[in-house]
C-alpha cells in the first residue's frame, strides 16, 4: 500500500468519524442539556493554565506568610492580610483602586478581544469546565451521555451518576470551605467543622456555596452566562469593528461542503461542514453563523477546527481571531490608534499609579497628632511655653510593638509624657496625651513647624512621622 492510499483511507475514515459527531448536534435553545465534546489544543491548554489562578486564590488561606495566614480577611478586627500586607479601614481609598483597575482592565481587555474574561478567566467558566471533563472521564463522550441520560435507571447508570455527583459535591463543599477560609484562620476553621465545633454561620455559607456551586456549575453551566451574568448585557457596548473575536473566515471557508472519499470537493472552501467547531462549544454555537451574543470566546472551536484543517492537509486559521475590519478586508488599526483602548488604558496606567502608592506607602505603624486648641499654648513659670499634643499611634501589625516617640524642629525643645516606651496594640490604635516645651528664648515665630516620630523598636526600619505646629505669644 503507497503511503498516498494510507493518507486517502485515514482521512476518509477520519470524515466517516466526524460525520457521526455533527449527526447528534443540537442547537442550544434553553431546553436541552449540551453534551459539548472534550477539545484538546493549545487554547484548551491556555484555559487550564488561566483557570489555575482560581485554585492559587482558594489555597491562599491556607499558605503561611510571616508565620501568619496568607491571606486572612478579619471583619471582626476590620483587618485585611495579604501575604504580609495589612490593609486597614483607613486604607480603603486603595480598595476603591484595586476595583477601577479591575473594571477598566475588563473594559480594555473586552474592546481588544471580546470576552475573554468569560472564556479563561470567569469561575463560572472555570468550575463548568471542571465538572464537564469530569462528567466526560465518568459518563463518556458526548454520544454516550446523551445515551445514558435517555436511558432508564440500571445498576450501571446508578454508579456513573451517584460517582459523578459524589465528585461534584466534594468540590462545591471544598469551594465553600475555602471561601469562609479566606475570613478566618483557616486551619482552625477545618479542624473545627470536621469536628462538630464550627459556628453555624460557616456551616450555613458552607451550604449555600455548596448548592450554588452545583446548580451553576453542574446544572445551569452556559445557561447562567446567557440568563444571569450582568456582564454578558453589557460587553455587547464594548466592541467595536475592531475588536478581535473568534471568528470564520467565509471568505475561505465558503462554499461550504463536505468530503467526498477523504478529499476536498473542487470548487469548494476550506470548511468541510464536519461540525467540530459546534460539537466543543459549551454554548451550543454554531460561529459559521458570525460573531454571536453567546460567545464566551473560549477559543475552543479554533482548537477543533485546527485539528480539521491539519487532517485535511488545509492551513490552521480556518476559525480564528480576527475582527470584522480584517474581514472586510480592511488594514487593522494599531491599539494606540484606539480612542476607547488609550482612554481604559490611561484610567488603568493613573489607578497602577495609585495603587503603587498605596502599597509603597503603607507603613507596619502610622502616627497622627492633634493639636490641643483650648488653649493653643500656655506659658509656664519659668518662662518657656508648653503646647499639648493628642498623639495617635496605629499598629498595622499582628503583633503589640514597643514604640518610642521623638520630636524634632526647635533647638532646646523637651517632650514630656513620652519619657516610658509605649506599647502599641496589635491592630488598634492607642492614643497618648503629649506636651512639648520650649524656652522662649528660642522661638522666633508665632507658629513653627516640628516633627512627631514614632520608631518600632523591635524593628527600627519601621517608622511613621507626623508634622504638627507649635504655637507660641506674639
Ligand atoms: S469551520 Fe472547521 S470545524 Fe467548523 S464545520 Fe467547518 S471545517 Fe468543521
Ligand atoms: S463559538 Fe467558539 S469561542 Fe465562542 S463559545 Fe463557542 S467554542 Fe467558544
Amino acid at each position: 500500500m503507497t503511503d498516498s492510499a494510507t493518507s486517502a483511507e485515514q482521512q476518509a475514515a477520519y470524515s466517516d468519524d466526524i460525520y457521526e459527531d455533527a449527526a447528534n448536534w443540537h442547537v442550544n435553545t434553553g431546553e436541552e442539556k449540551i453534551h459539548p465534546k472534550q477539545a484538546a489544543g493549545k487554547w484548551r491548554k491556555l484555559k487550564w493554565l488561566t483557570h489555575s489562578i482560581w485554585l492559587i486564590l482558594f489555597i491562599g488561606p491556607f499558605l503561611r506568610w510571616n508565620g501568619q495566614q496568607a491571606i486572612l480577611f478579619d471583619i471582626p478586627d476590620r483587618q485585611f492580610h495579604i501575604f504580609g500586607l495589612t490593609i486597614l479601614p483607613q486604607d480603603v481609598w486603595m480598595l476603591a483602586l484595586v476595583l477601577l483597575f479591575f473594571a477598566m482592565l475588563l473594559a480594555a481587555v473586552t474592546s481588544i478581544a471580546g470576552r475573554v474574561y468569560c472564556g479563561f478567566f470567569c469561575f463560572q467558566t472555570a468550575w463548568t469546565d471542571l465538572f464537564m471533563w469530569l462528567e466526560d472521564k465518568i459518563e463518556g463522550v458526548p454520544a454516550k451521555r446523551r445515551k445514558l441520560d435517555a436511558a432508564p435507571w440500571s445498576a450501571e447508570k446508578v454508579r456513573k451518576k451517584a460517582l459523578k455527583y459524589f465528585l461534584w459535591v466534594v468540590i462545591s463543599v471544598l469551594t465553600g470551605i475555602s471561601f469562609v477560609s479566606w475570613f478566618t484562620d483557616a486551619r482552625q476553621l477545618w479542624h473545627d467543622i470536621f469536628t462538630g465545633q464550627a459556628s453555624g454561620t460557616a456551616y450555613g455559607i458552607i451550604a449555600l456555596f455548596t448548592a450554588g456551586t452545583l446548580v451553576l456549575a453542574g446544572k445551569l453551566r452556559e445557561q447562567a452566562c446567557f440568563w444571569l451574568c450582568p456582564y454578558a448585557r453589557i460587553q455587547g457596548v464594548m466592541y467595536d469593528k475592531e475588536t478581535i473575536l473568534p471568528t470564520y473566515d467565509f471568505h475561505r471557508g465558503e462554499p461550504r461542503g463536505r468530503l467526498k472519499k477523504g478529499k476536498l470537493v473542487e470548487g469548494n472552501g476550506d470548511c468541510i461542514d464536519c461540525k467540530q467547531c459546534i460539537a466543543v462549544c459549551p454554548t451550543g454555537i454554531d460561529i459559521r453563523m458570525g460573531q454571536q451574543e453567546g460567545c464566551i470566546t473560549c477559543s475552543l472551536c479554533l482548537d477543533a477546527c485546527d485539528a480539521v484543517m491539519e487532517k485535511i492537509g488545509r492551513p490552521k486559521g480556518l476559525i480564528r481571531y480576527a475582527s470584522m475590519d480584517e474581514m472586510e478586508g480592511k488594514k487593522p488599526l494599531p491599539l494606540f490608534k484606539r480612542p476607547r483602548v488609550i482612554i481604559y488604558l490611561t484610567i488603568i496606567t493613573l489607578a497602577i499609579a495609585g495603587i503603587i502608592y498605596g502599597v509603597t506607602h503603607l507603613g507596619a505603624i502610622e502616627v497622627k497628632v492633634l493639636h490641643g486648641r483650648s488653649p493653643l499654648f500656655v506659658q509656664r513659670s519659668d518662662g518657656s511655653i508648653q503646647n499639648k499634643y493628642d498623639v495617635k499611634i496605629l499598629n498595622k501589625t499582628v503583633k503589640d510593638i514597643p514604640i518610642k516617640i521623638t520630636v524634632s524642629g526647635i533647638d532646646g525643645l523637651q517632650l514630656k509624657g513620652a519619657e516610658e516606651t509605649l506599647l502599641a496594640k496589635k491592630g488598634k490604635t492607642g492614643s497618648y496625651i503629649m506636651f512639648v516645651n520650649v524656652p522662649s528664648e528660642k522661638l522666633e515665630s508665632e507658629r513653627t513647624p516640628i516633627v512627631f516620630k514614632a520608631v518600632n523598636l523591635d524593628d527600627p526600619t519601621q517608622t511613621s512621622s507626623y508634622e504638627s505646629m507649635f504655637f507660641a505669644p506674639k
